[in-house]
């Protein structure tokens, strides 16, 4: 890790310059300077400053922003292409519902600024004049992998149950460890976490199931998960369970499929409560009914898969049981060639709607004996070719 001078992206020097040109300070703060700490490129820069927002209105005349923010003493400047918030050093009011402060602060105290913030990685700032500046010991705890409150870790946790969540999140995202006053104290909170919206609980989630060490946190978190997913009270993961390059929603459907008894359900349960989205719930939810009872060591199977669920959710399927040990890389291959080229769509049989018209077939009577007959041709019982499938469709008409 090193400390030296942080490379900065042009805009942020030219702010910083507008800043302490009209008399104030500037730093970045926040994820930035901890990523940077972390030997990453950040994908954000936040930027604090001592100046209201009046102030940097003015600063800033000359450039687009947006003042969404302002209340909470944010300005957003448009500098080419990127926006960049810059905020007013503030001091969060009391909190209400433990979520939400009363309101906010402004205050001239770059130190009263720092105290706010959730951890102590996180409120670490640094600006080319000054270095950076790390009131609570930050650059020792990322040197050493730590997520610890600032401040009193149960004050901290009750003003703003949010932070619960951020802590797990980040001990997946970074694999570090919560020091044991911060977890503690976050567990004995955790209740807390039914305060939070359904939409913020979601988006850390997410976050800290696609983390690094996301199966160590389910782990050893499962106390705090339960609280927001009562469904997964009894996380199970077998110390040889691996998440690789799984997305959200194989690795979700794998800690339902492992931990709980009725996984689709639970899953859709958990996903309701959460307010995910609609094509998350069905892909999900499609994939858990069906890993378990699917035949898959043929080609048959694997096509009928795909007449029932379609390939994306047959896919899943595969994936999810490769990951559960399952399922060979060659097979899980095998399904999307097969979905490339060979017949398990109607589209694919080589008669139409037009062809049973003819035979004086109609109605739903129309889509039901091309479904038939494409089972018939994934089966292997009747070529694709339109003789032999106008043929089968006269014997099933005749049913
Ligand atoms: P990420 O990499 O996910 O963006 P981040 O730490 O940058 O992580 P942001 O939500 O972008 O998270 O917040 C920016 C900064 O604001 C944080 O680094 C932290 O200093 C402060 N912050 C954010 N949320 C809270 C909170 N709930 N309580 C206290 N400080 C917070
Ligand atoms: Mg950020």
């Amino acid at each position: 890790m090193s400390e030296s001078k942080m490379p900065l992206p042009s805009e942020v020097a030219l702010i910083f310059e507008l800043l302490t040109n009209a008399g104030h300070r500037a730093d970045i703060v926040g994820g930035c300077t901890r990523d940077f700490l972390l030997g990453k490129v950040p994908s954000d820069y936040d930027i604090t400053t001592d100046a209201t927002p009046e102030e940097m209105l003015r600063i800033f005349s000359e450039y687009k922003t947006v003042p969404t923010g302002i209340q909470h003493g944010t300005v957003s400047v448009i500098i080419g292409r990127t926006q960049y918030e810059i905020t007013t050093y503030r001091v969060d009011g009391d909190y209400k519902d433990h979520r939400h402060p009363d309101g906010v602060c402004f205050t001239r105290s770059l130190d009263e600024d720092l105290a706010r913030r959730d951890f102590t990685m996180n409120a670490i700032c640094y600006n080319r004049v000054d270095g950076f500046t790390d009131r609570f010991g930050g650059i020792k705890d990322i040197e050493s992998g730590v997520i610890r409150a600032v401040g009193n870790p149960t004050q901290r946790f009750r003003e703003d149950a949010l932070r619960i969540l951020r802590a797990i999140r980040f001990s997946a995202t970074l694999g570090f460890s919560i020091e044991k006053n911060t977890a503690s104290a976050a567990r004995a909170q955790a209740s807390l976490l039914k305060d939070v919206s359904a939409e913020r609980t979601y988006t850390e989630w997410k976050k800290l199931i696609l983390g690094i060490s996301a199966l160590d946190v389910l782990r050893d978190y499962n106390d705090i998960i339960a609280v927001f997913i009562p469904q997964l009270k009894n996380i199970r993961l077998p110390e040889k369970t691996r998440f690789y390059s799984e997305d959200f929603i194989i690795r979700i459907c794998a800690i339902f499929a492992l931990s709980v008894d009725d996984p689709s359900g639970a899953f859709l349960a958990s996903m309701e409560q959460l307010k995910t989205d609609t094509k998350t719930k069905k892909l999900g939810a499609a994939i858990l009914k069906n890993f378990e009872y699917c035949d898959t060591d043929n080609d048959v199977g694997l096509k009928k898969l795909l007449i029932d669920i379609g390939f994306e959710a047959a896919a899943g399927v595969m994936r999810l049981r490769r990951l559960l040990g399952r399922e060979t890389d060659e097979r899980v291959e095998r399904l999307s060639y097969l979905a490339k080229n060979s017949v398990w769509r109607v589209c694919d049989l080589d008669i139409d709607g037009n062809d049973l018209i003819a035979l004086g077939v109609g109605g739903a009577a129309i889509g039901k004996i091309l479904q038939s007959l494409l089972v018939s041709v994934v089966k292997e019982e009747c070529d694709n070719e339109k003789l032999s499938l106008l043929k089968l469709a006269k014997e099933l008409k005749g049913v």
